[in-house]
């Protein structure tokens, strides 16, 4: 595909990673490419870059503009694009035809300001750490005024920015203005190195304050809230690493992520921010994480570079409500110094760079991230929100890093903007759940017999990949273990199960009632309940003895474990939470179901499915539910909490799950049937809204196209609710009226628990779909979790999901038997030469299958051989795609045997695969013999000219051959010519 076309084709995705960090870093790098190669003039850059006009906007100018300046201008774009941002998904391919190169402009230009202008890219470098200096030289030689300083250096800009004016500036004041910045740059020392830790020797009271604050930080963090009501499990005990990955893939990184790597350079993508992002799920381990980095530093075994660090719980903030000073923030809410609070205080300002600063649950803070209140001074009072949000924006103490965990729903493009990275938490592996069950019993056969227990039940396996489900499962061993197989398969169930476990361990109590456990236990649940529903409308998960009174919350209740103590940090009194924010939303979920205080509205508010941006009107839905003596207090201004969204999403999640006819013998004789049947109909009724809001927003398709639906925010959860009510009725309706031939769910945080689901609701589909699941975290366990939806799917996207060969062992063995079957794309996966046995049993019985698409993974010569061996005895497979595998030229040889005949085959991709002139002579027989092939690509092998050669010589009998890709091979650039001449239809 050449270059304006890929504009015109992939304009969402360009726009998309050009724009969704919310900064206009990278769009300026690449005008800043474009200028530098004479690409855009300087009347064009001024009518893209227009200030004040929305990002999208004027990196939607740039595309126009490319697109109207040609082909050659498209191609220099995607160099750039491609420089700029290298990791971009689903731009450009290098299999495009649009690699056009960027020249390296010689450093001496005839002018000053030509320099200034072929160099604009590293210049930006050079000078954004040191615009001060190159300002006092300008106004020194009498070429700016401090009008001038003053507009380049406007805070509103990035140092990169600045650097940027400043250039257009001296552009206009002319050549000798530039020969007096390109002389500073020259002379320009190289930066004093940052003060080292290591030689650094802090003042005595300096180091009795770290050792004060990291002794408290140990006690606090060397236990897990959660086994705090049971048993005490230190931290050691059971910590098991999660999965972590960046949010933007990164060349520079090979393999998984590391504690330290949070914190740590790698996968930076915006220098000038200083606060790193931890992303995942509720109850994905985030807290954990933290705690487990806290522990590790107050005890010297990490983070060493940081000589203070200052541990911060958003939920805890919410209860400041007194106006604080930075200091005041750090001393109070930390730790205070006993001596020198002033001297320590002014060190820690001094030295940012030593500085840590964590912030856990973002997402619970009670206003939601917003940059209008900006405050610069480290003494002036402020709300602690707003000192929390000038923190992370870098206007007050810039330079000190800091770590901040939230779902990711929770976050938008405004915090975004702020972020030097962002890390995804992703849960447990398949072998973190084996050892997270290992380290929860210390009696090794019963670790094993639940490890058992889970392998038998995929669904519950799946689950368990969230940190706190497995906690549960592991707690309730008992119940697990005790259960028939399979009978534990949403997430409702696995609350439920530790809700039985907790009230009949905690509870003294002889059941000699007759009593079901849970009508033994109603009150219980429903002051509980009452409690959570409403700390959940308003953003409060920490209660005080008040708020348990005001909801009937006995000593009794709180004996059974739900709740756990907390330290207000700030009035030093004492609170109770929840065990987990998962838990309170599981209480509140049992307040809807069983209480008759709640409004009528109440069930269809709780699933509403509004967009982030209305999400503050969303929850003001969950307060308006409550009756109105009950309703809480709004914080001020009009703010709503990021987290309400995702805390209904859950509570309704397990609302649905709740209602599910499975448990409604448990309701019996707590809730009258009549009312029950009710919220069941308004349960069904909403989801079946809720779907047909997003089947309704699919656009009709573009003639010659499939119809498509891209997956909106909230259909995942509403997939989710359907899967928990396990109602085949429910699901089949809902579904019924989504007419699709392409289901595209790309980064949209697919998990294996999501899968299931998936699988579950997809099933129902009248008619086959592709269904598009790139860049999420399918993972082996995921795609054994998809197979009972394979029958109805055409086609599966899967790249970039972590599978392995036995996940594709469990996908074919399925698939092989399903009709429909007929597609394939697994680019960047971790597989290898053993799974290549499993696609060649395919290919060789499944007659329709057209598409295989194995791109950037580990196979080998010996992979390729054995897909010949299948490809000999397939007629129908139309695309294969092997582009950056290591089949070399055996493999080539291999394939060209077994394709030379095909009467099917359009289009074959052997780019980036150690192909040489071997290689290629065996392929030219498969353009001599093959009629129906179009297209080859063998781009960037070690195709010499002999090879070339006989390529041509087969193309001469061959007039259906379309294109033949050979660029990047090894050709001089003579050879490259003369061959272009003989074939048009080699690129070269
Ligand atoms: P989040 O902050 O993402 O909601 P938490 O860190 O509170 O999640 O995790 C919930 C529970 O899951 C913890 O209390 C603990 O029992 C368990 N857990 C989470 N992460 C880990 C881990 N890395 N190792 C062991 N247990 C964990």
């Amino acid at each position: 595909m050449f270059g304006q076309e890929l504009v015109l084709r992939q304009r969402t995705e360009i726009l998309n990673a050009l724009c969704s960090s919310g900064s206009a870093e990278h769009l300026e790098q690449v005008l800043d490419i474009l200028l530098s190669q004479g690409e855009l003039t300087w009347e064009d850059y001024q009518n893209i870059q227009v200030s004040g006009r929305a990002l999208h906007c004027n990196a939607r100018k740039l595309l126009d503009l490319v697109y109207i300046k040609g082909e050659d201008t498209c191609g220099l774009f995607f160099a750039a694009f491609k420089r700029v941002l290298p990791d971009a998904k689903g731009v450009g391919t290098s299999s495009s035809g649009c690699s056009s190169t960027l020249e390296e402009k010689e450093e001496h230009q005839s002018t000053c300001t030509e320099t200034l202008l072929t160099q604009r890219p590293s210049l930006v470098e050079k000078l954004r750490g040191c615009i001060d200096g190159a300002l006092e030289d300008l106004v020194t030689s009498g070429h700016f005024t401090s009008a001038d300083c003053c507009e380049v250096q406007l805070p509103i800009h990035t140092p990169c920015q600045q650097a940027r004016r400043l250039l257009d500036h001296v552009r206009s004041k002319g050549e000798s203005a530039a020969k007096v910045v390109l002389q500073f740059i020259q002379h320009k020392q190289e930066p004093v190195s940052p003060l080292s830790h290591e030689k650094l020797t802090p003042p005595k009271e300096v180091l009795k304050y770290q050792k004060k604050l990291s002794s408290s930080i140990s006690a606090q963090s060397c236990f897990l809230s959660t086994y705090g009501g049971t048993s005490h499990m230190s931290l050691d005990d059971i910590y098991t690493d999660g999965q972590l990955e960046l949010a933007h893939n990164c060349v520079d990184v090979n393999g998984p992520l590391g504690l330290e790597d949070i914190v740590g350079a790698v996968g930076t993508v915006n220098k000038e921010a200083d606060t790193v992002l931890v992303s995942g799920e509720a109850g994905g381990g985030k807290s954990t994480l933290l705690q487990r980095l806290h522990l590790l530093w107050a005890r010297g075994a990490a983070l060493q570079d940081f000589l203070l660090l200052f541990p911060f719980s958003c939920r805890r903030l919410n209860s400041e409500q007194r106006e604080l000073s930075l200091r005041e923030l750090l001393f109070q809410h930390c730790c205070w110094p006993d001596r020198q609070q002033e001297e320590i205080f002014q060190f820690i300002l001094d030295h940012p760079h030593l500085i840590l600063f964590t912030f856990d649950g973002l997402d619970e803070l009670k206003q939601s991230f917003s940059d209008e209140h900006r405050l610069c001074c480290p003494t002036q009072r402020a709300p602690v929100h707003i000192l929390l949000f000038n923190l992370i924006q870098g206007s007050l103490m810039k330079g000190v890093r800091k770590v901040v965990t939230s779902r990711p729903e929770a976050v938008g493009p405004l915090f975004k903007k702020h972020l030097c990275k962002e890390v995804l938490l992703k849960g447990f592996s398949p072998s973190g759940i084996d050892c997270f069950v290992r380290k929860h019993h210390s009696d090794a056969h019963v670790a094993a017999k639940v490890l058992e227990s889970l392998r038998t039940n995929t669904a519950l396996l799946g689950l368990c990949h969230s940190p706190v489900l497995c906690w549960i499962v592991s707690q309730c061993h008992k119940e697990l273990l005790g259960c028939g197989e399979g009978s534990l398969t949403t997430i409702t169930d696995v609350y439920l199960m530790i809700l039985q476990h907790f009230f009949q361990h905690q509870s003294s109590q002889k059941n000699t009632t007759g009593l079901c456990w849970l009508q033994q236990h109603l009150q219980t649940v429903l002051h509980l309940g009452k409690l959570a529903f409403d700390g959940i409308g308003a953003t409060c998960y920490i209660f005080s003895g008040t708020d348990l009174e005001t909801c009937g919350v006995t000593e009794k209740d709180i004996c059974m474990g739900f709740l756990m103590r907390s330290k207000d940090m700030s009035t030093h009194t004492e609170g109770y939470e929840f065990l987990h924010l998962t838990m309170q939303c599981f209480f509140a979920a049992l307040y809807i179901v069983l209480s008759d205080n709640t409004d009528r509205s109440t069930i269809p508010k709780l699933f509403e499915t509004q967009k982030m941006k209305e999400a503050g009107q969303s929850s003001r839905c969950f307060i308006a539910c409550l009756p109105s003596t009950d309703q809480p207090q709004r914080p001020s201004g009009g703010e709503t909490a990021a987290a309400e969204t995702p805390n209904r999403q859950i509570t309704a999640t397990f609302v649905s799950g709740l209602l599910s006819q499975r448990h409604r013998n448990l309701w019996l004789h707590c809730c009258p049937s009549a009312v029950m049947e009710k919220r069941v109909r308004q349960v069904v009724k909403c989801l079946s809204k809720g779907m047909q809001k997003h089947f309704k927003s699919i656009p009709q398709p573009v003639e010659g196209e499939k119809k498509s639906m891209h997956a909106m925010p909230g259909f995942v959860w509403l997939i989710k609710c359907l899967y928990e009510m396990q109602e085949d009725r429910v699901a089949i309706d809902a579904m019924s009226k989504l007419e699709v031939d392409h289901l595209k769910l790309t980064y949209c945080n697919i998990g294996p628990v999501e899968c299931t689901a998936l699988a579950y609701v997809l099933q129902h589909l009248r008619n086959p779909v592709g269904l598009q699941l790139d860049n999420n975290s399918v993972g082996d366990v995921g795609v054994e979790q998809l197979l009972p939806c394979m029958h109805i799917c055409n086609s599966l996207y899967l790249r970039n999901n972590n599978i392995t060969d036995e996940g594709i062992r469990k996908l074919l063995a399925k698939t092989i038997q399903c009709e429909n079957f007929k597609k394939i794309a697994l680019f960047n996966n971790n597989l290898t030469d053993a799974c290549t046995q499993h696609f060649s049993r395919l290919l060789k019985i499944k007659q329709n299958f057209v598409s295989l698409r194995l791109g950037n993974n580990n196979l080998t010569e010996k992979g390729a051989k054995q897909l010949a061996e299948g490809l000999k005895c397939n007629h129908s497979l139309q695309y294969l795609g092997l582009w950056g595998n290591k089949i070399g030229d055996a493999g080539a040889e291999a394939l060209a045997t077994a394709l030379e005949n095909s009467k099917t085959l359009v289009w074959l991709s052997l780019v980036d695969n150690g192909v040489g002139s071997a290689g290629a002579c065996a392929l030219s027989n498969i353009i001599k013999n093959c009629t129906s092939l179009e297209e080859l690509w063998l781009t960037e092998n070690h195709i010499t000219r002999s090879g070339v050669e006989s390529l041509i010589q087969a193309m001469q009998h061959n007039t259906h051959v379309k294109s033949v890709w050979l660029r990047n091979n090894d050709l001089s650039l003579e050879e490259v010519e003369e061959m272009k001449q003989r074939e048009s239809r080699l690129i070269l």
